[in-house]
């Protein structure tokens, strides 16, 4: 079993300030697998007073230099692909292939890519007589959930390192073990004493008090909508910035004109995809009336195909939840959906086949004929259950799409790409994939509504991190 005593604070490893300790458990079997402090409210401000330390060095640095130690922390995940790879499958259950190239690659590619982007990043602008100027916001409390939780680091520690601020980073007590074996990457890159620092604990407890902490300048929070409101208020005290990457409960409308056999198994895939923990999942499929039950057949089918099982072994595609709270969560609204009258068409709230017991399972679920009010189709559930709505017409399926308090993405698939981007136009989400289009680490990524107020991810997750200052110069005397 793995145990981690010490938080990263001021450049190495420091024994916490308290003695409490949070057990890490295995999604496939229930075992604790890890142990990591549980970190108070003074940890939190030893943490905080270290970033505010470095602060003014490594903000007056040039963007060549923190580029340069950008790409060391890109090759260093790059060198420790596998075991991290590992230890995320181990402590959140993707299984493992997936593992290497969704929740390595893609936070080793924001590294690399905020490397390269301030070779040609344009930190000042002239406007008539004035110089603007971008400056790093300050001390950036980083907070983040399990889901994909190197990926989510990343998106904030690669942007805020690239915009000139220091970190304090507490990721989730669910998959911790990731950010222990990142931090080990950054102090190996040599990057500077208290630019980077991780303590681990309770929301709550930490979370809260890097929240209320008057040296931080900035909280980006990834995690729940409850969450997000509760530290929105928290940070209002001291009016810092505050950037929220919230949940979604995402639309995929299918058109009348388009391809059902190509756009029913791309939205069953995106909505299964991590088990369904994923805050932009297409959890509701919206299908013309007319063609329901070619739909509910094709989910079914392609629902049917996936393998449900130990996430390190070969040719699982639908590894455990990530928690035994989430799973009973998840079944819970599989029992509420059908309580509510939304047709079981595959899966429910029993234990799959052949699994262990003790681990986090759950069936991949389709319901149909589900109403667009029903409260499997307006809450976020975070797991494997898609629920397919009929419509009438094009007015009432964007209606649908944009009846949740969530705006984090949505999907349309036509036979044109106009057709799907006049209805794409019309959704009140941060996203869409237009028949299918992938995932993009260059656009900005973030909600509409209650699915947050940040963007993070390409130029413009940068930007977040950066203040502007105006300079007025007196305009030269005309000649
Ligand atoms: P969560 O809100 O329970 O926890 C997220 C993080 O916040 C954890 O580190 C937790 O310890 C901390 N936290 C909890 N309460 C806090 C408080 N009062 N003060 C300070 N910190 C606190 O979320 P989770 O269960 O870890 O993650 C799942 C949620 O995250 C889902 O709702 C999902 O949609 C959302 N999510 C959103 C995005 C996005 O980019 N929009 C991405 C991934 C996940």
């Amino acid at each position: 079993m793995e145990q981690r005593t010490q938080f990263y604070i001021d450049g190495q490893w420091t024994k916490p300030l308290g003695s409490g300790k949070i057990e890490v458990f295995s999604p496939t079997d229930g075992a604790v697998i890890a142990t990591i402090p549980e970190g108070n409210a003074a940890d939190a401000d030893k943490a905080v007073q270290a970033a505010r330390r470095a602060f003014d060095a490594w903000a007056a640095t040039t963007p060549a230099q923190r580029a340069e130690y950008l790409k060391k922390i890109q090759d260093g995940l790059k060198a420790r692909t596998d075991e991290i790879a590992k230890a995320i499958t181990l402590e959140m259950g993707m299984p493992y292939k997936m593992s290497q190239r969704v929740q390595v690659g893609s936070p080793t590619a924001s590294f690399g890519m905020y490397s390269k982007m301030l070779a040609t990043f344009p930190f000042e602008e002239q406007v008539g007589h004035s110089k603007v100027v971008r400056e790093a916001v300050g001390v950036v409390a980083a907070i983040t959930p399990w889901n994909y939780p190197l990926h989510q680091i990343a998106a904030k520690v690669a942007a805020a390192l690239a915009a000139g601020c220091t970190i304090v980073l507490k990721p989730s007590e669910v998959a911790p073990i990731n950010a222990f074996l990142l931090a080990e990457i950054i102090h190996d890159a040599g990057l500077p004493a208290g630019v980077f620092n991780l303590v681990t604990g309770y929301g709550p407890a930490i979370g809260e008090a890097m929240v209320t902490h008057p040296e931080v300048d900035m909280v980006s929070f990834t995690g729940s909508t409850r969450a997000g409101k509760r530290i929105s208020e928290m940070a209002s005290a001291t009016v810092k910035r505050v950037a929220l990457e919230l949940g979604g409960k995402s639309a995929a409308i299918l058109l009348d004109d388009a391809d059902f056999s190509v756009a029913v198994k791309g939205v069953v895939g995106n909505c299964f995809l991590n088990a369904g923990q994923t805050c932009t999942a297409h959890t509701r499929m919206l299908v013309p009336a007319a063609r329901y039950d070619e739909a509910a057949k094709l989910a079914v089918e392609a629902a049917s195909a996936y393998r449900v099982g130990d996430p390190m072994a070969e040719g699982i595609t639908l590894g455990p939840l990530a928690s035994k709270m989430q799973q009973d969560k998840v079944r819970e609204y599989i029992i509420k959906g059908q309580a509510e009258g939304a047709e079981l068409l595959i899966g429910g709230a029993d234990l799959p086949e052949g699994v262990n017991a003790k681990g986090y399972y759950v069936k991949p679920t389709v319901f149909g004929k589900v109403k667009w009010d029903a409260t499997i189709a307006q809450e976020e559930i975070f797991g494997p259950v898609l629920s397919i709505i009929s419509y009438s017409d094009e007015d009432d399926a964007v209606r649908i799409a944009n009846s949740t308090l969530y705006g984090l993405a949505g999907g349309v698939w036509s036979a044109t790409d106009e057709h799907a981007e006049k209805v794409a136009r019309r959704m009140r989400t941060g996203q869409v994939d237009i028949n299918g289009g992938p995932f993009n680490l260059y656009a900005p990524f973030g909600g509409y509504k209650q699915s947050g107020n940040g963007r993070e991810l390409g130029k413009y997750g940068l930007e977040d991190f950066l203040e502007f200052k105006t300079m007025q110069f007196k305009p030269a005397p005309k000649a």
